[in-house]
């Protein structure tokens, strides 16, 4: 084989900017994007000739050279980040982006976000406004705190409220509350980086009172209850109470602070999971100061929300580093919208999308499972369907030991393997991630909403032939 009269049949650059497909590639992307795209096809293809043993082979890939470019084009174009469809039954799934945001309000937040806003603007006096301004009075209301304001998200409220309470000096802590919280990050070593030293009380699985009264000192600034929401100690354990550390905390003239995790503004265990401490609590037994995640329960934008006497607030909301945490107009907007909803109950669990799937029942769960298990099967795809019973989880470190019914769709491929279905699944358009239990794939419905079931048989058909 000639490989010379190969490389000769590669088109040349001008050549191939008078071909229409070219050019309509440069009307929509641009003159710039395209001649990358030409450059670095072409020197593809000159490699792959290089190396290839067969004539007809390498002519091919000369002819596939404009198809080539149009792809490497609109690959640039093509999103990475995307929507995907969670099939884990992981309510709050950390990698999956953890809550998700109603429609409704990625509506008012699109309408809000993509024009000028009153972010810090005071629309009544005229002038300048603070970002918080617009769920402070919300979340006042809802837990009973004298004031609050947010942060990047949990992990950088603990940050600020020690580095803003107890910079230099010391904050006392039970050995039973040194969380990590995923991803290697670890409480104890956020809390070094405020410039608050630690002071570790108790064992792992006990800590009395009095462990709290021997360790404080001069340097003491503050004492901290961490709420354990990944993991459970059990059996021989003692903690000591927001409710039971207040005398101390009043003699010693010292602030307490809680990291709730994952903050919860309802009762649970009206919804069947284990009861999880609320914000109103913890501000009712004495808490100074409280902190917990936009993203986890609460079903909101990522954010640190932090909440307590508005002494402290006040100096949280001066702090230096609190320019470096601040959250935008994306979740100032959000947060917002999410809070409203609280102001009923009822309307919480209707319209945050991690409350009703926690709420939903699993008759209502069999219904819609049911319902694509038939569309599925009137579509005829090469595989054999069914439903069946399941376990959810809340996941994103919260509610560790609950397990909630639920039911999936099931589906054991005819022509392919599980795992190539799954891996091929995780490639469509709108990858769906589902659970292999038994060489099965298994489609949690309580995390799939019933606006995918059509798309989700349409993309399946693709790859159950
Ligand atoms: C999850 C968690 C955090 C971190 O919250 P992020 O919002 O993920 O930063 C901190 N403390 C506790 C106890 C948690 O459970």
């Amino acid at each position: 084989m000639n490989k010379n009269l190969l490389y000769r049949s590669i088109p040349k650059v001008d050549i191939l900017l008078e071909q229409e497909e070219i050019q309509s590639l440069i009307d929509q992307y641009g003159r710039d994007v395209v001649m990358d795209a030409i450059h670095e096809r072409m020197e593809t293809l000159r490699k792959f000739i290089g190396n290839c043993d067969e004539e007809e082979t390498a002519k091919h890939k000369i002819d596939d050279l404009q198809a080539d470019i149009r792809k490497s084009v609109q690959a640039l174009y093509t999103p990475n980040m995307r929507a995907v469809i969670n099939g884990t039954g992981t309510i709050l799934h950390t990698n999956l982006g953890r809550a998700p945001i109603s429609q409704e309000h990625a509506k008012k937040l699109a309408e809000i976000v993509t024009g000028y806003s009153n972010l810090e603007y005071n629309l009544e006096e005229g002038r300048r406004g603070e970002r918080y301004s617009h769920f402070e009075k919300l979340l006042c209301k809802l837990t009973g705190a004298e004031a609050a304001m947010a942060v990047n998200n949990n992990a950088a409220a603990v940050m600020l409220i020690l580095n803003a309470m107890a910079k230099g000096g010391e904050v006392v802590v039970s050995r039973g509350e040194l969380v990590e919280i995923g991803g290697k990050f670890r409480i104890p070593d956020v809390m070094e980086q405020s410039g608050a030293s630690l002071v570790e009380v108790g064992t792992t699985n006990k800590t009395h009172y009095s462990d709290y009264e021997e360790a404080i000192t001069e340097e003491t600034k503050a004492l901290l209850k961490v709420h354990t929401s990944n993991y459970r100690i059990v059996g021989f354990t003692d903690t000591v109470t927001i409710d039971e550390l207040v005398p101390i905390a009043k003699e010693h003239d010292l602030p307490i602070i809680e990291d709730l995790g994952s903050g919860v503004l309802i009762d649970l265990s009206r919804y069947g999971l284990t009861y999880e401490p609320t914000v109103q609590d913890s501000i009712r037994k004495g808490a100074d100061v409280v902190c917990f995640s936009g993203d986890k329960l609460l079903g909101g934008p990522q954010a640190g929300i932090i909440i307590g006497k508005k002494k402290y607030i006040d100096m949280m909301k001066k702090n230096q580093m609190t320019r470096a945490l601040r959250i935008d107009k994306f979740t100032a907007t959000a947060l917002e919208l999410v809070l409203q909803e609280y102001l009923s109950e009822e309307k919480a669990v209707q319209n945050i999308p991690v409350l009703r799937m926690i709420h939903e029942s699993q008759e209502a769960v069999a219904d819609r499972a049911n319902a694509l298990k038939q569309m599925i099967d009137n579509a005829q795809l090469a595989a054999d369907t069914g439903v069946e019973p399941c376990e959810a989880q809340i996941g994103g470190g919260s509610l560790p030991l609950e397990r909630i019914p639920s039911m999936a769709v099931t589906i054991k491929p005819h022509n392919i393997s599980v795992p190539k279905l799954e891996e091929q699944m995780r490639s469509l358009p709108i990858p769906i991630i589902p659970r292999t239990v038994n060489d099965t794939v298994y489609l949690d419905i309580r995390t799939i909403e019933s606006r995918w079931f059509e798309k989700i048989v349409e993309m399946l058909g693709e790859l159950l032939v």
